[in-house]
C-alpha cells in the first residue's frame, strides 16, 4: 500500500474520488490527511456543481427540528461549531429573524420553545442565544418588513458562508496533505478487472488528452450526477437520486436593505423562503421543484423568478422589487436521495446514503454542505475497511484530525479581532496600494492568505489595479486564482474565485478583456483560446438571464 512520502508508481492511487464538490472535497481532505494516496477528479471547476449554488448557510436545520429529527440537528449544529473554528474567514455567524404574523402557522410562544430546543441542541454554544422581539423592535430592526399583521419575531443565530470557497479551501488542504487534484478532467468510464473497478478512464476537457489511472478504491461523489456515474458501470435499475431544483435571485442591497437573514413562509405554498444580506447585495431563495436531465444545464426560469418575487413583495411591500432589479440568478440541483434508496440501502440517515456497489465503487450521495466533514470521515472509514478486506497494510495511516486543523486561509488566525484584525494586517502590508474596501474583501475571501496577495501587490504594484471602477476586486486576485487556486478558465475566475458574475451590476462583462488578457499571459493561451473563453463566459451570463426572454 502506498503512503505519503513513499515512492509509488505514478498514476496508481489508493483512492480515486470522482467529483470536486463539497462531498468529494471532504473525502479527499480526510483521506489525504490520514496518509492515503489520493486522486480527486473534477470534470469542470472545483464547486462548479451544486456546491456553489446553495443558499450558502451553515445551519442546524430548523426544518429537521419541526420534524422531530433531533439527532440531525444535533449533528449539524456541532459541525457548524467546528467550521467556525477551522474556517473563521469563511463561516460567519449571522442573525436570522423569524417574524410572526397574525396568520402564522405557529405563534410566538411555540416558536420560542423551538428556539430554546435549537439553542439546547448546540449545548448553548450557538454564536449567540436566541431572543424574542416585540412588534415595535422588529419595526425598528427591519423597517422594510411588512407591518400589517406583524406580532413580533424571534432572532436566532446560524452561519453564512461562501460555499465555493469553502469547497476550494477543503480541496487545497487535501492537496497540501498530498492529494493530487485534476480539474477540468472528466471520468468517461471505469477500468474493470473481473467485474471490479480498478481504475478510471479520464479525458482532459481543456486539451482533449485521454488516459487511464489505477485505483484500489473509487469513490463516486458526483452529487446530482450520481446515477449517471454509476451507469458507466452498467444499468442502474432503480434511480438512487430524486433531484430537485432550487434557484436564488440577487438584488442590490440599496433596493432591499436588511440587517438579518429574514426567514418567512411563502404565501402560496408555505415553503420556507429566505432573504439574506450579502454585503452590498441581498439574495433571495429558494424554490424546490422536481428536476430531470443534465444537472449542468439547470437554469432559473421565469416561473421560478416570479415565485420568489411574489414572496419578496408580499413580505417587503414597500421595496417594490421588480425583474429589473435582479442583477443575477443561480440555480442548483439538490442531490436528494430517493425514498427507496434511503429505505433499502445502507442508509446512515435520511440525509445521505453510503453504498458499496457490486463492482466495488463506493457511492456517497445526498447530505448537505454543513455536514460535509463528517460525511467525508464516514466515507474514508468505509474505504479503509474495503482496503483492509483487500489485504492492504494500513499500519502507517494516521488520524485525519480534520476538526482540529484550520483550512489554509485560517492558518495563523489572530486570537482577537477576527476579520477586522486580518483586514488591518493586509492594509499594513499593502499600504497605500490597497484600499480599505479591498483589504476587507481580501480578508473575507482569503483569510490570512490575503496577506500573501498584499505582498504580491507590493512586489508588482500594477497588480493593484481595480478590475472594475468603483468595485474592490484587484488584478492580483487573478494571478492568485491561477497560480494558487487551481483556476483554469475565465468562468472559474469570474464565478467562483471572484464573485463578479453574481455581484457586479453587469455580471463582470466589463472586465472580461482585462481578466482574460491576464489569464492568457499566465496560462499561455493563444488569441483563439482567449476569445473562446470570452464566448463561453458570455454564454454563461446569457444562460443566467434566459428567464428574461420567456
Ligand atoms: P456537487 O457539488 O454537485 O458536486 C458533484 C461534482 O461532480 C460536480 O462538480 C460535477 O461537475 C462532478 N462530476 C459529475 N460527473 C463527473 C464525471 N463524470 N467526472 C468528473 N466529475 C464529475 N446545504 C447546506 O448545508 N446549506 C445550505 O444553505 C444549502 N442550500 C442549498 C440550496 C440549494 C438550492 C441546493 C440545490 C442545495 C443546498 N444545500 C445546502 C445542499 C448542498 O449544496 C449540497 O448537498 C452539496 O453542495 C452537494 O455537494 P456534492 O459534492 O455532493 O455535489
Amino acid at each position: 500500500m502506498a503512503r505519503r512520502n513513499t515512492a509509488a508508481p505514478k498514476d496508481r492511487f489508493d483512492l480515486a474520488i470522482i467529483g470536486g464538490g463539497i462531498t468529494g472535497a471532504g473525502v479527499a481532505r480526510d483521506a489525504a490527511r490520514r496518509g492515503l494516496r489520493v486522486l480527486l477528479v473534477e470534470q469542470s471547476d472545483i464547486a462548479s456543481g451544486t456546491s456553489s449554488r446553495s443558499s450558502k448557510l451553515v445551519h442546524g436545520g430548523l426544518r429537521y427540528l419541526e420534524h422531530g429529527e433531533l439527532s440531525l440537528v444535533f449533528e449539524a449544529v456541532a459541525e457548524r461549531g467546528v467550521l467556525v473554528e477551522i474556517a473563521p474567514h469563511l463561516v460567519h455567524p449571522m442573525p436570522f429573524l423569524l417574524p410572526v404574523f397574525e396568520d402564522s402557522r405557529r405563534g410566538m410562544f411555540t416558536i420560542n420553545i423551538g428556539m430554546w430546543l435549537y439553542d439546547g441542541l448546540s449545548l448553548f454554544r450557538s454564536p449567540k442565544l436566541h431572543k424574542s422581539l416585540s412588534r415595535r423592535r422588529v419595526r425598528a430592526a427591519e423597517p422594510q418588513l411588512r407591518a400589517g399583521g406583524l406580532k413580533g419575531a424571534q432572532v436566532y443565530y446560524d452561519c453564512s458562508t461562501d460555499d465555493a470557497r469553502l469547497t476550494l479551501e477543503t480541496v487545497l488542504d487535501a492537496e497540501r496533505a498530498g492529494a493530487e487534484i485534476r480539474t477540468h478532467t472528466r471520468v468517461e468510464g471505469f477500468v474493470k478487472e473481473q467485474g471490479r473497478v480498478v481504475g478510471l478512464k479520464l479525458s482532459d476537457q481543456l486539451s482533449g488528452a485521454v488516459h487511464e489511472v489505477g485505483a484500489s478504491i473509487v469513490v463516486n461523489a458526483t452529487g446530482p450526477w450520481s446515477d449517471q456515474t454509476l451507469e458507466m458501470s452498467g444499468p442502474v435499475g432503480q434511480p438512487r437520486m430524486r433531484p430537485t431544483k432550487g434557484i436564488h435571485i440577487v438584488v442590490n442591497a440599496s433596493r432591499l436593505k436588511i440587517e438579518h437573514a429574514v426567514c418567512c413562509m411563502h404565501p402560496d405554498d408555505g415553503r420556507v423562503f429566505f432573504t439574506i444580506p450579502w454585503g452590498e447585495q441581498t439574495y433571495i431563495g429558494t424554490t424546490d421543484t422536481d428536476f430531470e436531465g443534465d444537472p449542468s444545464a439547470v437554469i432559473a426560469t421565469a416561473d421560478d423568478v416570479a415565485y420568489l418575487l411574489a414572496a419578496t413583495n408580499d413580505y417587503f411591500p414597500d421595496a417594490l422589487i421588480t425583474a429589473e432589479d435582479i442583477i443575477s440568478t443561480w440555480a442548483g440541483v439538490r442531490p436528494l436521495v430517493s425514498d427507496e434508496a434511503a429505505d433499502h440501502e445502507s442508509s446512515v440517515s435520511r440525509e445521505h446514503v453510503l453504498v458499496v456497489e457490486t463492482d466495488g465503487v463506493v457511492t456517497i450521495a445526498g447530505g448537505k454542505l454543513t455536514t460535509y466533514r463528517r460525511m467525508g470521515a464516514e466515507v474514508v472509514d468505509k474505504v479503509v475497511e474495503q482496503l483492509e478486506e483487500g489485504g492492504a497494510d494500513l499500519s502507517g495511516l494516521t488520524a485525519a484530525e480534520t476538526e482540529l486543523n484550520p483550512l489554509p486561509g485560517a492558518i495563523g488566525w489572530p486570537e482577537d479581532g477576527g476579520l477586522d484584525a486580518v483586514s488591518k494586517k493586509i492594509s499594513a502590508v499593502g499600504g497605500e496600494l490597497i484600499s480599505d474596501a479591498t483589504a476587507a474583501l481580501l480578508a473575507g475571501s482569503y483569510g490570512m492568505r490575503g496577506i500573501n496577495i498584499a505582498e504580491r501587490v507590493v512586489a508588482q504594484p500594477e497588480s493593484a489595479a481595480l478590475l472594475i471602477d468603483g468595485r474592490a476586486e484587484i488584478l492580483a486576485q487573478i494571478d492568485w486564482a491561477v497560480e494558487a487556486e487551481l483556476a483554469g478558465t475565465l468562468c472559474d475566475v469570474m464565478m467562483r474565485r471572484t464573485q463578479l458574475y453574481y455581484r457586479d451590476d453587469d455580471q463582470g462583462l466589463g472586465a472580461v478583456e482585462l481578466i482574460s488578457g491576464r489569464m492568457a499571459k499566465l496560462l499561455g493561451w493563444t488569441e483563439q483560446v482567449r476569445s473562446d473563453q470570452i464566448v463561453a463566459y458570455r454564454d454563461e451570463v446569457q444562460r443566467s438571464r434566459a428567464w428574461r426572454d420567456a
